[in-house]
């Protein structure tokens, strides 16, 4: 079992989606690092589904996602994927500016107050996107799973790739533990390590860089939090949502460099997030439950990566997935098949460009193009 038509470094989200979309065309198998997949950037998402976030360009493909993940096909899971529970971005002064198209309604200061009891004063206005949903996460990335397995894909768990090396048209692959394999393509979807798989390979590394974000279960003195809209500010200094009935997940929206790694919060991240949450609400805080750490990776542009390397054969890049990662990952994964593939695009894609995705937009030739 060492001969692949395909290779898909990664088995998060990214390359479990883009692997059950072309395991039943492409001998297929998933190279996965860690004892099981999802440990790192796709176990410790906020699980949330928000139209608006990340732009104009990353909302095509999250738009494009949601009919997919509220009604998934039966034989792909049993129940929806989506929990409807709302956002409110909330601001001091003036309004946030949502992209042309997302549902959207401003509210005045007694709607707030209605919605969330406590807010203080100076949060006068807010801006409530019905759309915003609650992702099943797990349930997501084990069917996408499942699905590649029926399609006839393997998945190989601790299995680091080391070594890569291109010759006559293939690719021989080399694992930390000595193991070594052949394919003739290979994808990298290494999350956080996107650019030192590329390096690994022989191609340019794009700067997709991690970015650490910490978030925090907190217990609060205060019940019925559990569909609490995900609320957050205008200027991106923190967002929180229900969790349990005395419970939210806070996150000081904090980004911080770093290298690719097993991410863990840093107290200091901890105290801020706190902190900003004190300043939204007047809940008395009882205790910290839990806390962890993930990291999303972005390219210099900040939006994802789907498409051949331009300068090396045979490496595709499913990368830079940054905060969108899942909610994306339905409509994604099938451009990013197409584009592997050569198949058509699925029509209901057909709006989405994908030369917005492509990774020759940072070849230097693109560069000199544009700036002509
Ligand atoms: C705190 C936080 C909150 C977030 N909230 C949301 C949200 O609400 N909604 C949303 O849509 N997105 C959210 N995201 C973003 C989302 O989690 C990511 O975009 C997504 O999980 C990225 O998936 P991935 O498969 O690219 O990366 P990962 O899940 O990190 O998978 C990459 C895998 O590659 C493996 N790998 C790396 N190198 C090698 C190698 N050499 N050999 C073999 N395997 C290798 C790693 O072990 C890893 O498992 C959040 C992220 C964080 C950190």
């Amino acid at each position: 079992m060492s001969d692949f038509d395909v290779v898909i470094v990664g088995g998060g989200i990214a390359g479990a989606s883009l692997g059950a979309e072309i395991a039943h065309k492409r001998r297929t198998l998933i190279l996965e690092a860690e004892d099981h997949c999802g440990f790192h950037s796709t176990g410790r998402s906020a699980a949330f589904w928000l139209e608006s976030y990340g732009g104009p360009k990353v909302a095509l493909l999250t738009s494009a996602s949601r009919s997919f993940l509220e009604q998934p096909p039966a034989d792909f899971v049993d129940h929806g994927l989506l929990h409807r529970r709302g956002a409110l971005h909330l601001s001091r002064e003036g309004w946030a500016d949502l992209p042309n198209g997302v549902e959207s309604k401003r509210l005045e200061r007694g709607e707030i107050e209605r919605l969330v009891p406590g807010i203080r004063e100076e949060w006068r206005h807010a801006v409530l996107e019905p759309g915003c949903a609650d992702i099943d996460v797990a349930s997501l990335h084990s069917a996408y799973l499942r699905l590649f397995k029926r399609g006839g894909g393997e998945v190989a768990n601790g299995a680091r790739l080391t070594g890569a090396q291109r010759t006559e048209g293939r690719w021989s692959l080399s694992l930390a533990d000595g193991a070594s394999l052949q394919a003739s393509l290979l994808i990298d979807a290494a999350g956080a390590w996107a650019d030192p798989v590329a390096e690994m390979c022989g191609a340019r590394p794009l700067g997709v860089a991690p970015k650490r974000r910490t978030m925090v279960q907190l217990r609060v003195g205060r019940r019925g939090l559990r569909e609490l809209p995900l609320i957050d500010d205008a200027d991106g200094t923190f967002y929180f949502k229900g969790e349990g009935d005395c419970s939210v997940w806070l996150s000081p929206h904090d980004e911080i460099t770093t290298g690719p790694c097993d991410a863990a919060p840093e107290e200091i991240d901890i105290a801020i997030a706190i902190d900003r949450f004190e300043q939204v609400v007047d809940w008395p805080i009882e205790r910290v439950e839990r806390s962890w750490a993930g990291l999303r990776s972005f390219a210099p542009d900040r939006l994802p990566v789907y498409g051949f390397d331009p300068g090396q054969p045979g490496f595709f890049w499913c990368a830079g997935q940054g905060g969108f990662g899942i909610q994306s990952a339905p409509a994604a994964a099938k451009l990013a098949a197409s584009a592997l593939l050569g198949d058509p695009l699925d029509p209901a894609l057909a709006h989405i460009d994908p030369a917005l995705f492509a990774p020759g937009r940072f070849s230097p030739s693109a560069a000199t193009s544009s700036a002509v």
